[in-house]
């Protein structure tokens, strides 16, 4: 019996912040581990989706590889055989399976996409791309080559899965079961667990959140910041004129953060945190203890990236990217034969 495959993409960006760190990855790490006895985790990063928007292409091989790395330095296990991180354009099958799914997928179907609504008019017509208007298609073939059954989906994706869902049924009724079919969004969100909504605020501006994209970066920590660049944001992290440290993201919406940044670098809950503080009236003292925890954490991080060895994270991508392919050529060459590719009679 083959195990069930949970799939998810690490999306391949220099900049991450200490909001994808606590929010995004450790949570996945902390998924993949905990599942891989049960289930075949595989963990892509989507480099052919890397440019569906324009970028500096220089720069992509090595943020790439990259990304990769900081997973290893996250506590991602690269010796975990269960675990597979590969790079999508190392599976020829991919783009393969996306060309057979484009010519069944409608014209009117992919043109409600609300996502690329959104980001064309962002970027305008003349530089959007038909691949930004395809790339749910290529999400498609992402999940349905390995018959993936969960997929962590934000909000933003939800879409695009229920058009896999959709597709890979069209396929099954007129050829056969080529496909599984991947579970609901509904059951997607019951069996990765209700998010946990943490949101790590921007520094500057503690009412919106922190993003990678943010082009000032003043109010945003990257793991990449220079451990006493990163002291100062905290030091001229806007808070307010109350002078109690107190969390309660409403009314104190800039301490709070701080708060909650001081306990997930602690590692304890944010009521503990606030606890030991508690009756102080000066800000300058706390967040100075705020200051010193997040250049110790970069401090830390970033030797433990510069001991991940690249030859190491070499390996473990090519072990994986052997071990998916043959998966991904198994189904490929089911969907090549059902639509008449391939001799029916070629033995898999
Ligand atoms: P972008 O500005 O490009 O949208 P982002 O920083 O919002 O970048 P995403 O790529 O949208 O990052 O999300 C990557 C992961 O990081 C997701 O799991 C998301 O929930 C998590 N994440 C993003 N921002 C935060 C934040 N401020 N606090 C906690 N988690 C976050
Ligand atoms: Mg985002």
């Amino acid at each position: 019996m083959t195990k069930p495959v949970i799939l998810t993409g690490l999306r391949a960006n220099n900049n991450l912040t200490i909001g994808n760190y606590f929010g995004g990855m450790l949570p996945l790490i902390d998924m993949a581990q905990s599942k891989a006895s049960e289930y075949q985790i595989n963990m892509f990063i989507p480099d052919l989706h890397s440019f569906t928007t324009p970028i500096d292409h220089t720069s992509l091989y090595d943020q790439i590889f990259h990304t990769a790395k900081v997973f290893a330095a996250a506590g991602l296990p690269l010796d975990d055989e269960r675990i597979n991180m590969y790079r999508q354009s190392y599976i020829p099958a991919h783009s393969e399976l996306t060309w057979i799914l484009d010519c069944f997928t409608g014209f009117g179907e992919m043109s409600r996409m609300t996502q690329f609504k959104d980001k064309s008019g962002n970027i305008g017509t003349d530089r959007t791309t038909v691949g930004l208007f395809n790339y749910p298609v290529l999400m498609a073939a992402d999940i349905l080559l390995y018959g993936a059954k969960y997929i962590p989906v934000g909000d933003d994706q939800t879409q695009h899965l229920e058009f896999t869902r959709d597709i890979a049924e069209r396929l099954n009724t007129r050829f056969g079961e080529l496909f599984v079919i991947p579970e609901s969004v509904k059951k997607q969100h019951e069996f990765f667990g209700k998010d946990q909504g943490l949101r790590i605020m921007d520094l500057a501006d503690p009412t919106k959140k922190m993003s990678k994209s943010d082009n000032s970066g003043k109010g945003v920590i990257y793991l990449s910041d220079a451990p006493e660049v990163a002291a100062k944001k905290i030091m001229s992290a806007t808070t307010d004129d109350k002078a109690l440290v107190k969390f309660n993201p409403t009314s104190q919406p800039g301490i709070s953060n701080l708060i909650e940044i001081l306990a997930l670098l602690k590692g304890e809950p944010v009521s503990v945190t606030a606890g030991r503080y508690e009756g102080e009236t000066k800000y300058g003292v706390f967040k100075q203890a705020v200051a010193h925890e997040v250049q110790a954490f970069l401090t830390d991080f970033q030797s433990k990236l510069s001991a991940v060895s690249d030859d190491d994270v070499a390996s473990a991508l090519e072990r994986s990217e052997a071990t998916m392919a043959t998966q991904a050529s198994l189904r490929l060459l089911a969907v090549q034969k059902a639509v008449g590719l391939r001799p029916r009679t070629q033995v898999e």
